[in-house]
């Protein structure tokens, strides 16, 4: 209950960390996979990290711990898929090393699905709920990767097509002329439309769906309706370590510095929203120019933290768990 009442304070940005479980990897080299990260049983906003003979405490708000299942971390988030069904624009991101835990949480297993078919899932019956109380709805999606500060259209057939994000000649928001759109009806037809390259290249990627709602209400009694915009974006944020020196050259250098740039624009903007800056440095990147829309004004913004436990990590532990107190 203090959880939800701090939330609700603190508004509109959520800043949420998932550690994840040990795994065989945590195994390799010279580790012996001790484990450095504790939470707090009885403040679920806390965790500690042990590195370098020092103990940090971070307090976001809220810590998933090791044993924690897609149902429970999904069930924080739920009430915010919802809310683009009133027109609201949400940003569903997950941060942290390659390893972490990221691509888990968001996709999760064909068993076990993760938050990106939860939230699917959930608009879809949440609108056929509301169909029959007068309500219609069209779903459309797009999927984007940027790498090298590039866009590239994951829904398109062959995608050579240079893209742009340009502002609407109405001035009315940004838009990115050439890009898939479909319209979706099912969470079926939302997997059965990704084109995903099999040369994605893994790790450099920011991965980004967007599902644009138009929600429209027809009144029946003098035939008046009222229609609306609501965005949800999911987002597999490429990793966020830093490189070390000996692997820093060429194409690995430049793509770790676009990286970097992207990652630190996007705690730029939600730092200057959280402290109501006048200026919002919306255009230092791609991801944070692309999302405009969906960081700023009544938007909602859920930021997973992902957490690798053990002692080879604890560095990375570190500077993610900074990056959630520097945002929140
Ligand atoms: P990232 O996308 O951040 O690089 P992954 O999602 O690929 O990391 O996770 C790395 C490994 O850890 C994968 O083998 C994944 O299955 C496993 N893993 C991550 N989180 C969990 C979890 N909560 N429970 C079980 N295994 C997990
Ligand atoms: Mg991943």
């Amino acid at each position: 209950k203090y959880h939800n009442e701090l939330v609700e304070i603190r508004g509109n940005i959520r800043v949420f960390c998932r550690v994840r479980p040990v795994i065989k990897e945590d195994y390799a080299g010279d580790s012996d996979g001790t484990v450095v990260v504790t939470t707090d049983a009885d403040d679920d906003g806390l965790i500690t990290v042990l590195h370098r003979g020092r103990e940090s405490v971070f307090g976001l708000d809220k810590v998933f711990n090791q044993s924690s299942t897609h149902t429970e971390v999904f069930a924080e988030v739920a009430p915010l898929v919802v809310s683009c069904l009133d027109g609201y624009n949400v940003c569903i991101f997950a941060y942290g090393q390659t390893g972490s835990g990221k691509t888990f949480t968001m996709e999760g297993t064909a068993e076990d699905p993760g938050m990106n078919q939860r939230a699917l899932e959930q608009l879809f019956d949440e609108i056929d709920e509301r169909m029959a109380d007068s309500w219609s709805y069209t779903v459309s999606l797009s999927m984007v990767e940027i790498y090298n500060e590039k866009l590239r259209d994951l829904l398109a057939k062959n995608s050579s097509c240079k893209l742009e994000i340009k502002m609407m000649p109405d001035g009315s928001g940004l838009h990115v002329p050439g890009l898939c759109t479909v319209n979706v009806h099912s969470l079926e037809e939302v997997n059965a439309s990704e084109r995903r390259p099999a040369t994605s290249m893994n790790g450099a990627i920011v991965a980004l769906a967007r599902l644009a709602l138009h929600p429209c209400y027809r009144c029946t009694c003098d035939d008046r309706s009222f229609t609306c915009t609501g965005k949800l974006n999911l987002i597999d944020l490429a990793g966020s370590e830093r490189l070390t020196k000996s692997a820093s050259a060429g194409e690995r250098l430049k793509e770790a510095q676009n990286i970097n740039r992207s990652l630190s624009a996007l705690g730029d903007v939600i730092q200057a929203l959280r402290n109501k800056s006048e200026h919002v440095p919306y255009r230092n990147s791609r991801l944070t120019y692309l999302l405009q829309d969906s960081l700023g004004g009544d938007s909602k913004v859920v930021m997973m933290v992902q957490i690798a436990p053990v002692k080879k990590n604890s560095s990375e532990t570190v500077n993610s768990l900074s990056f959630a107190q520097r945002v929140r």
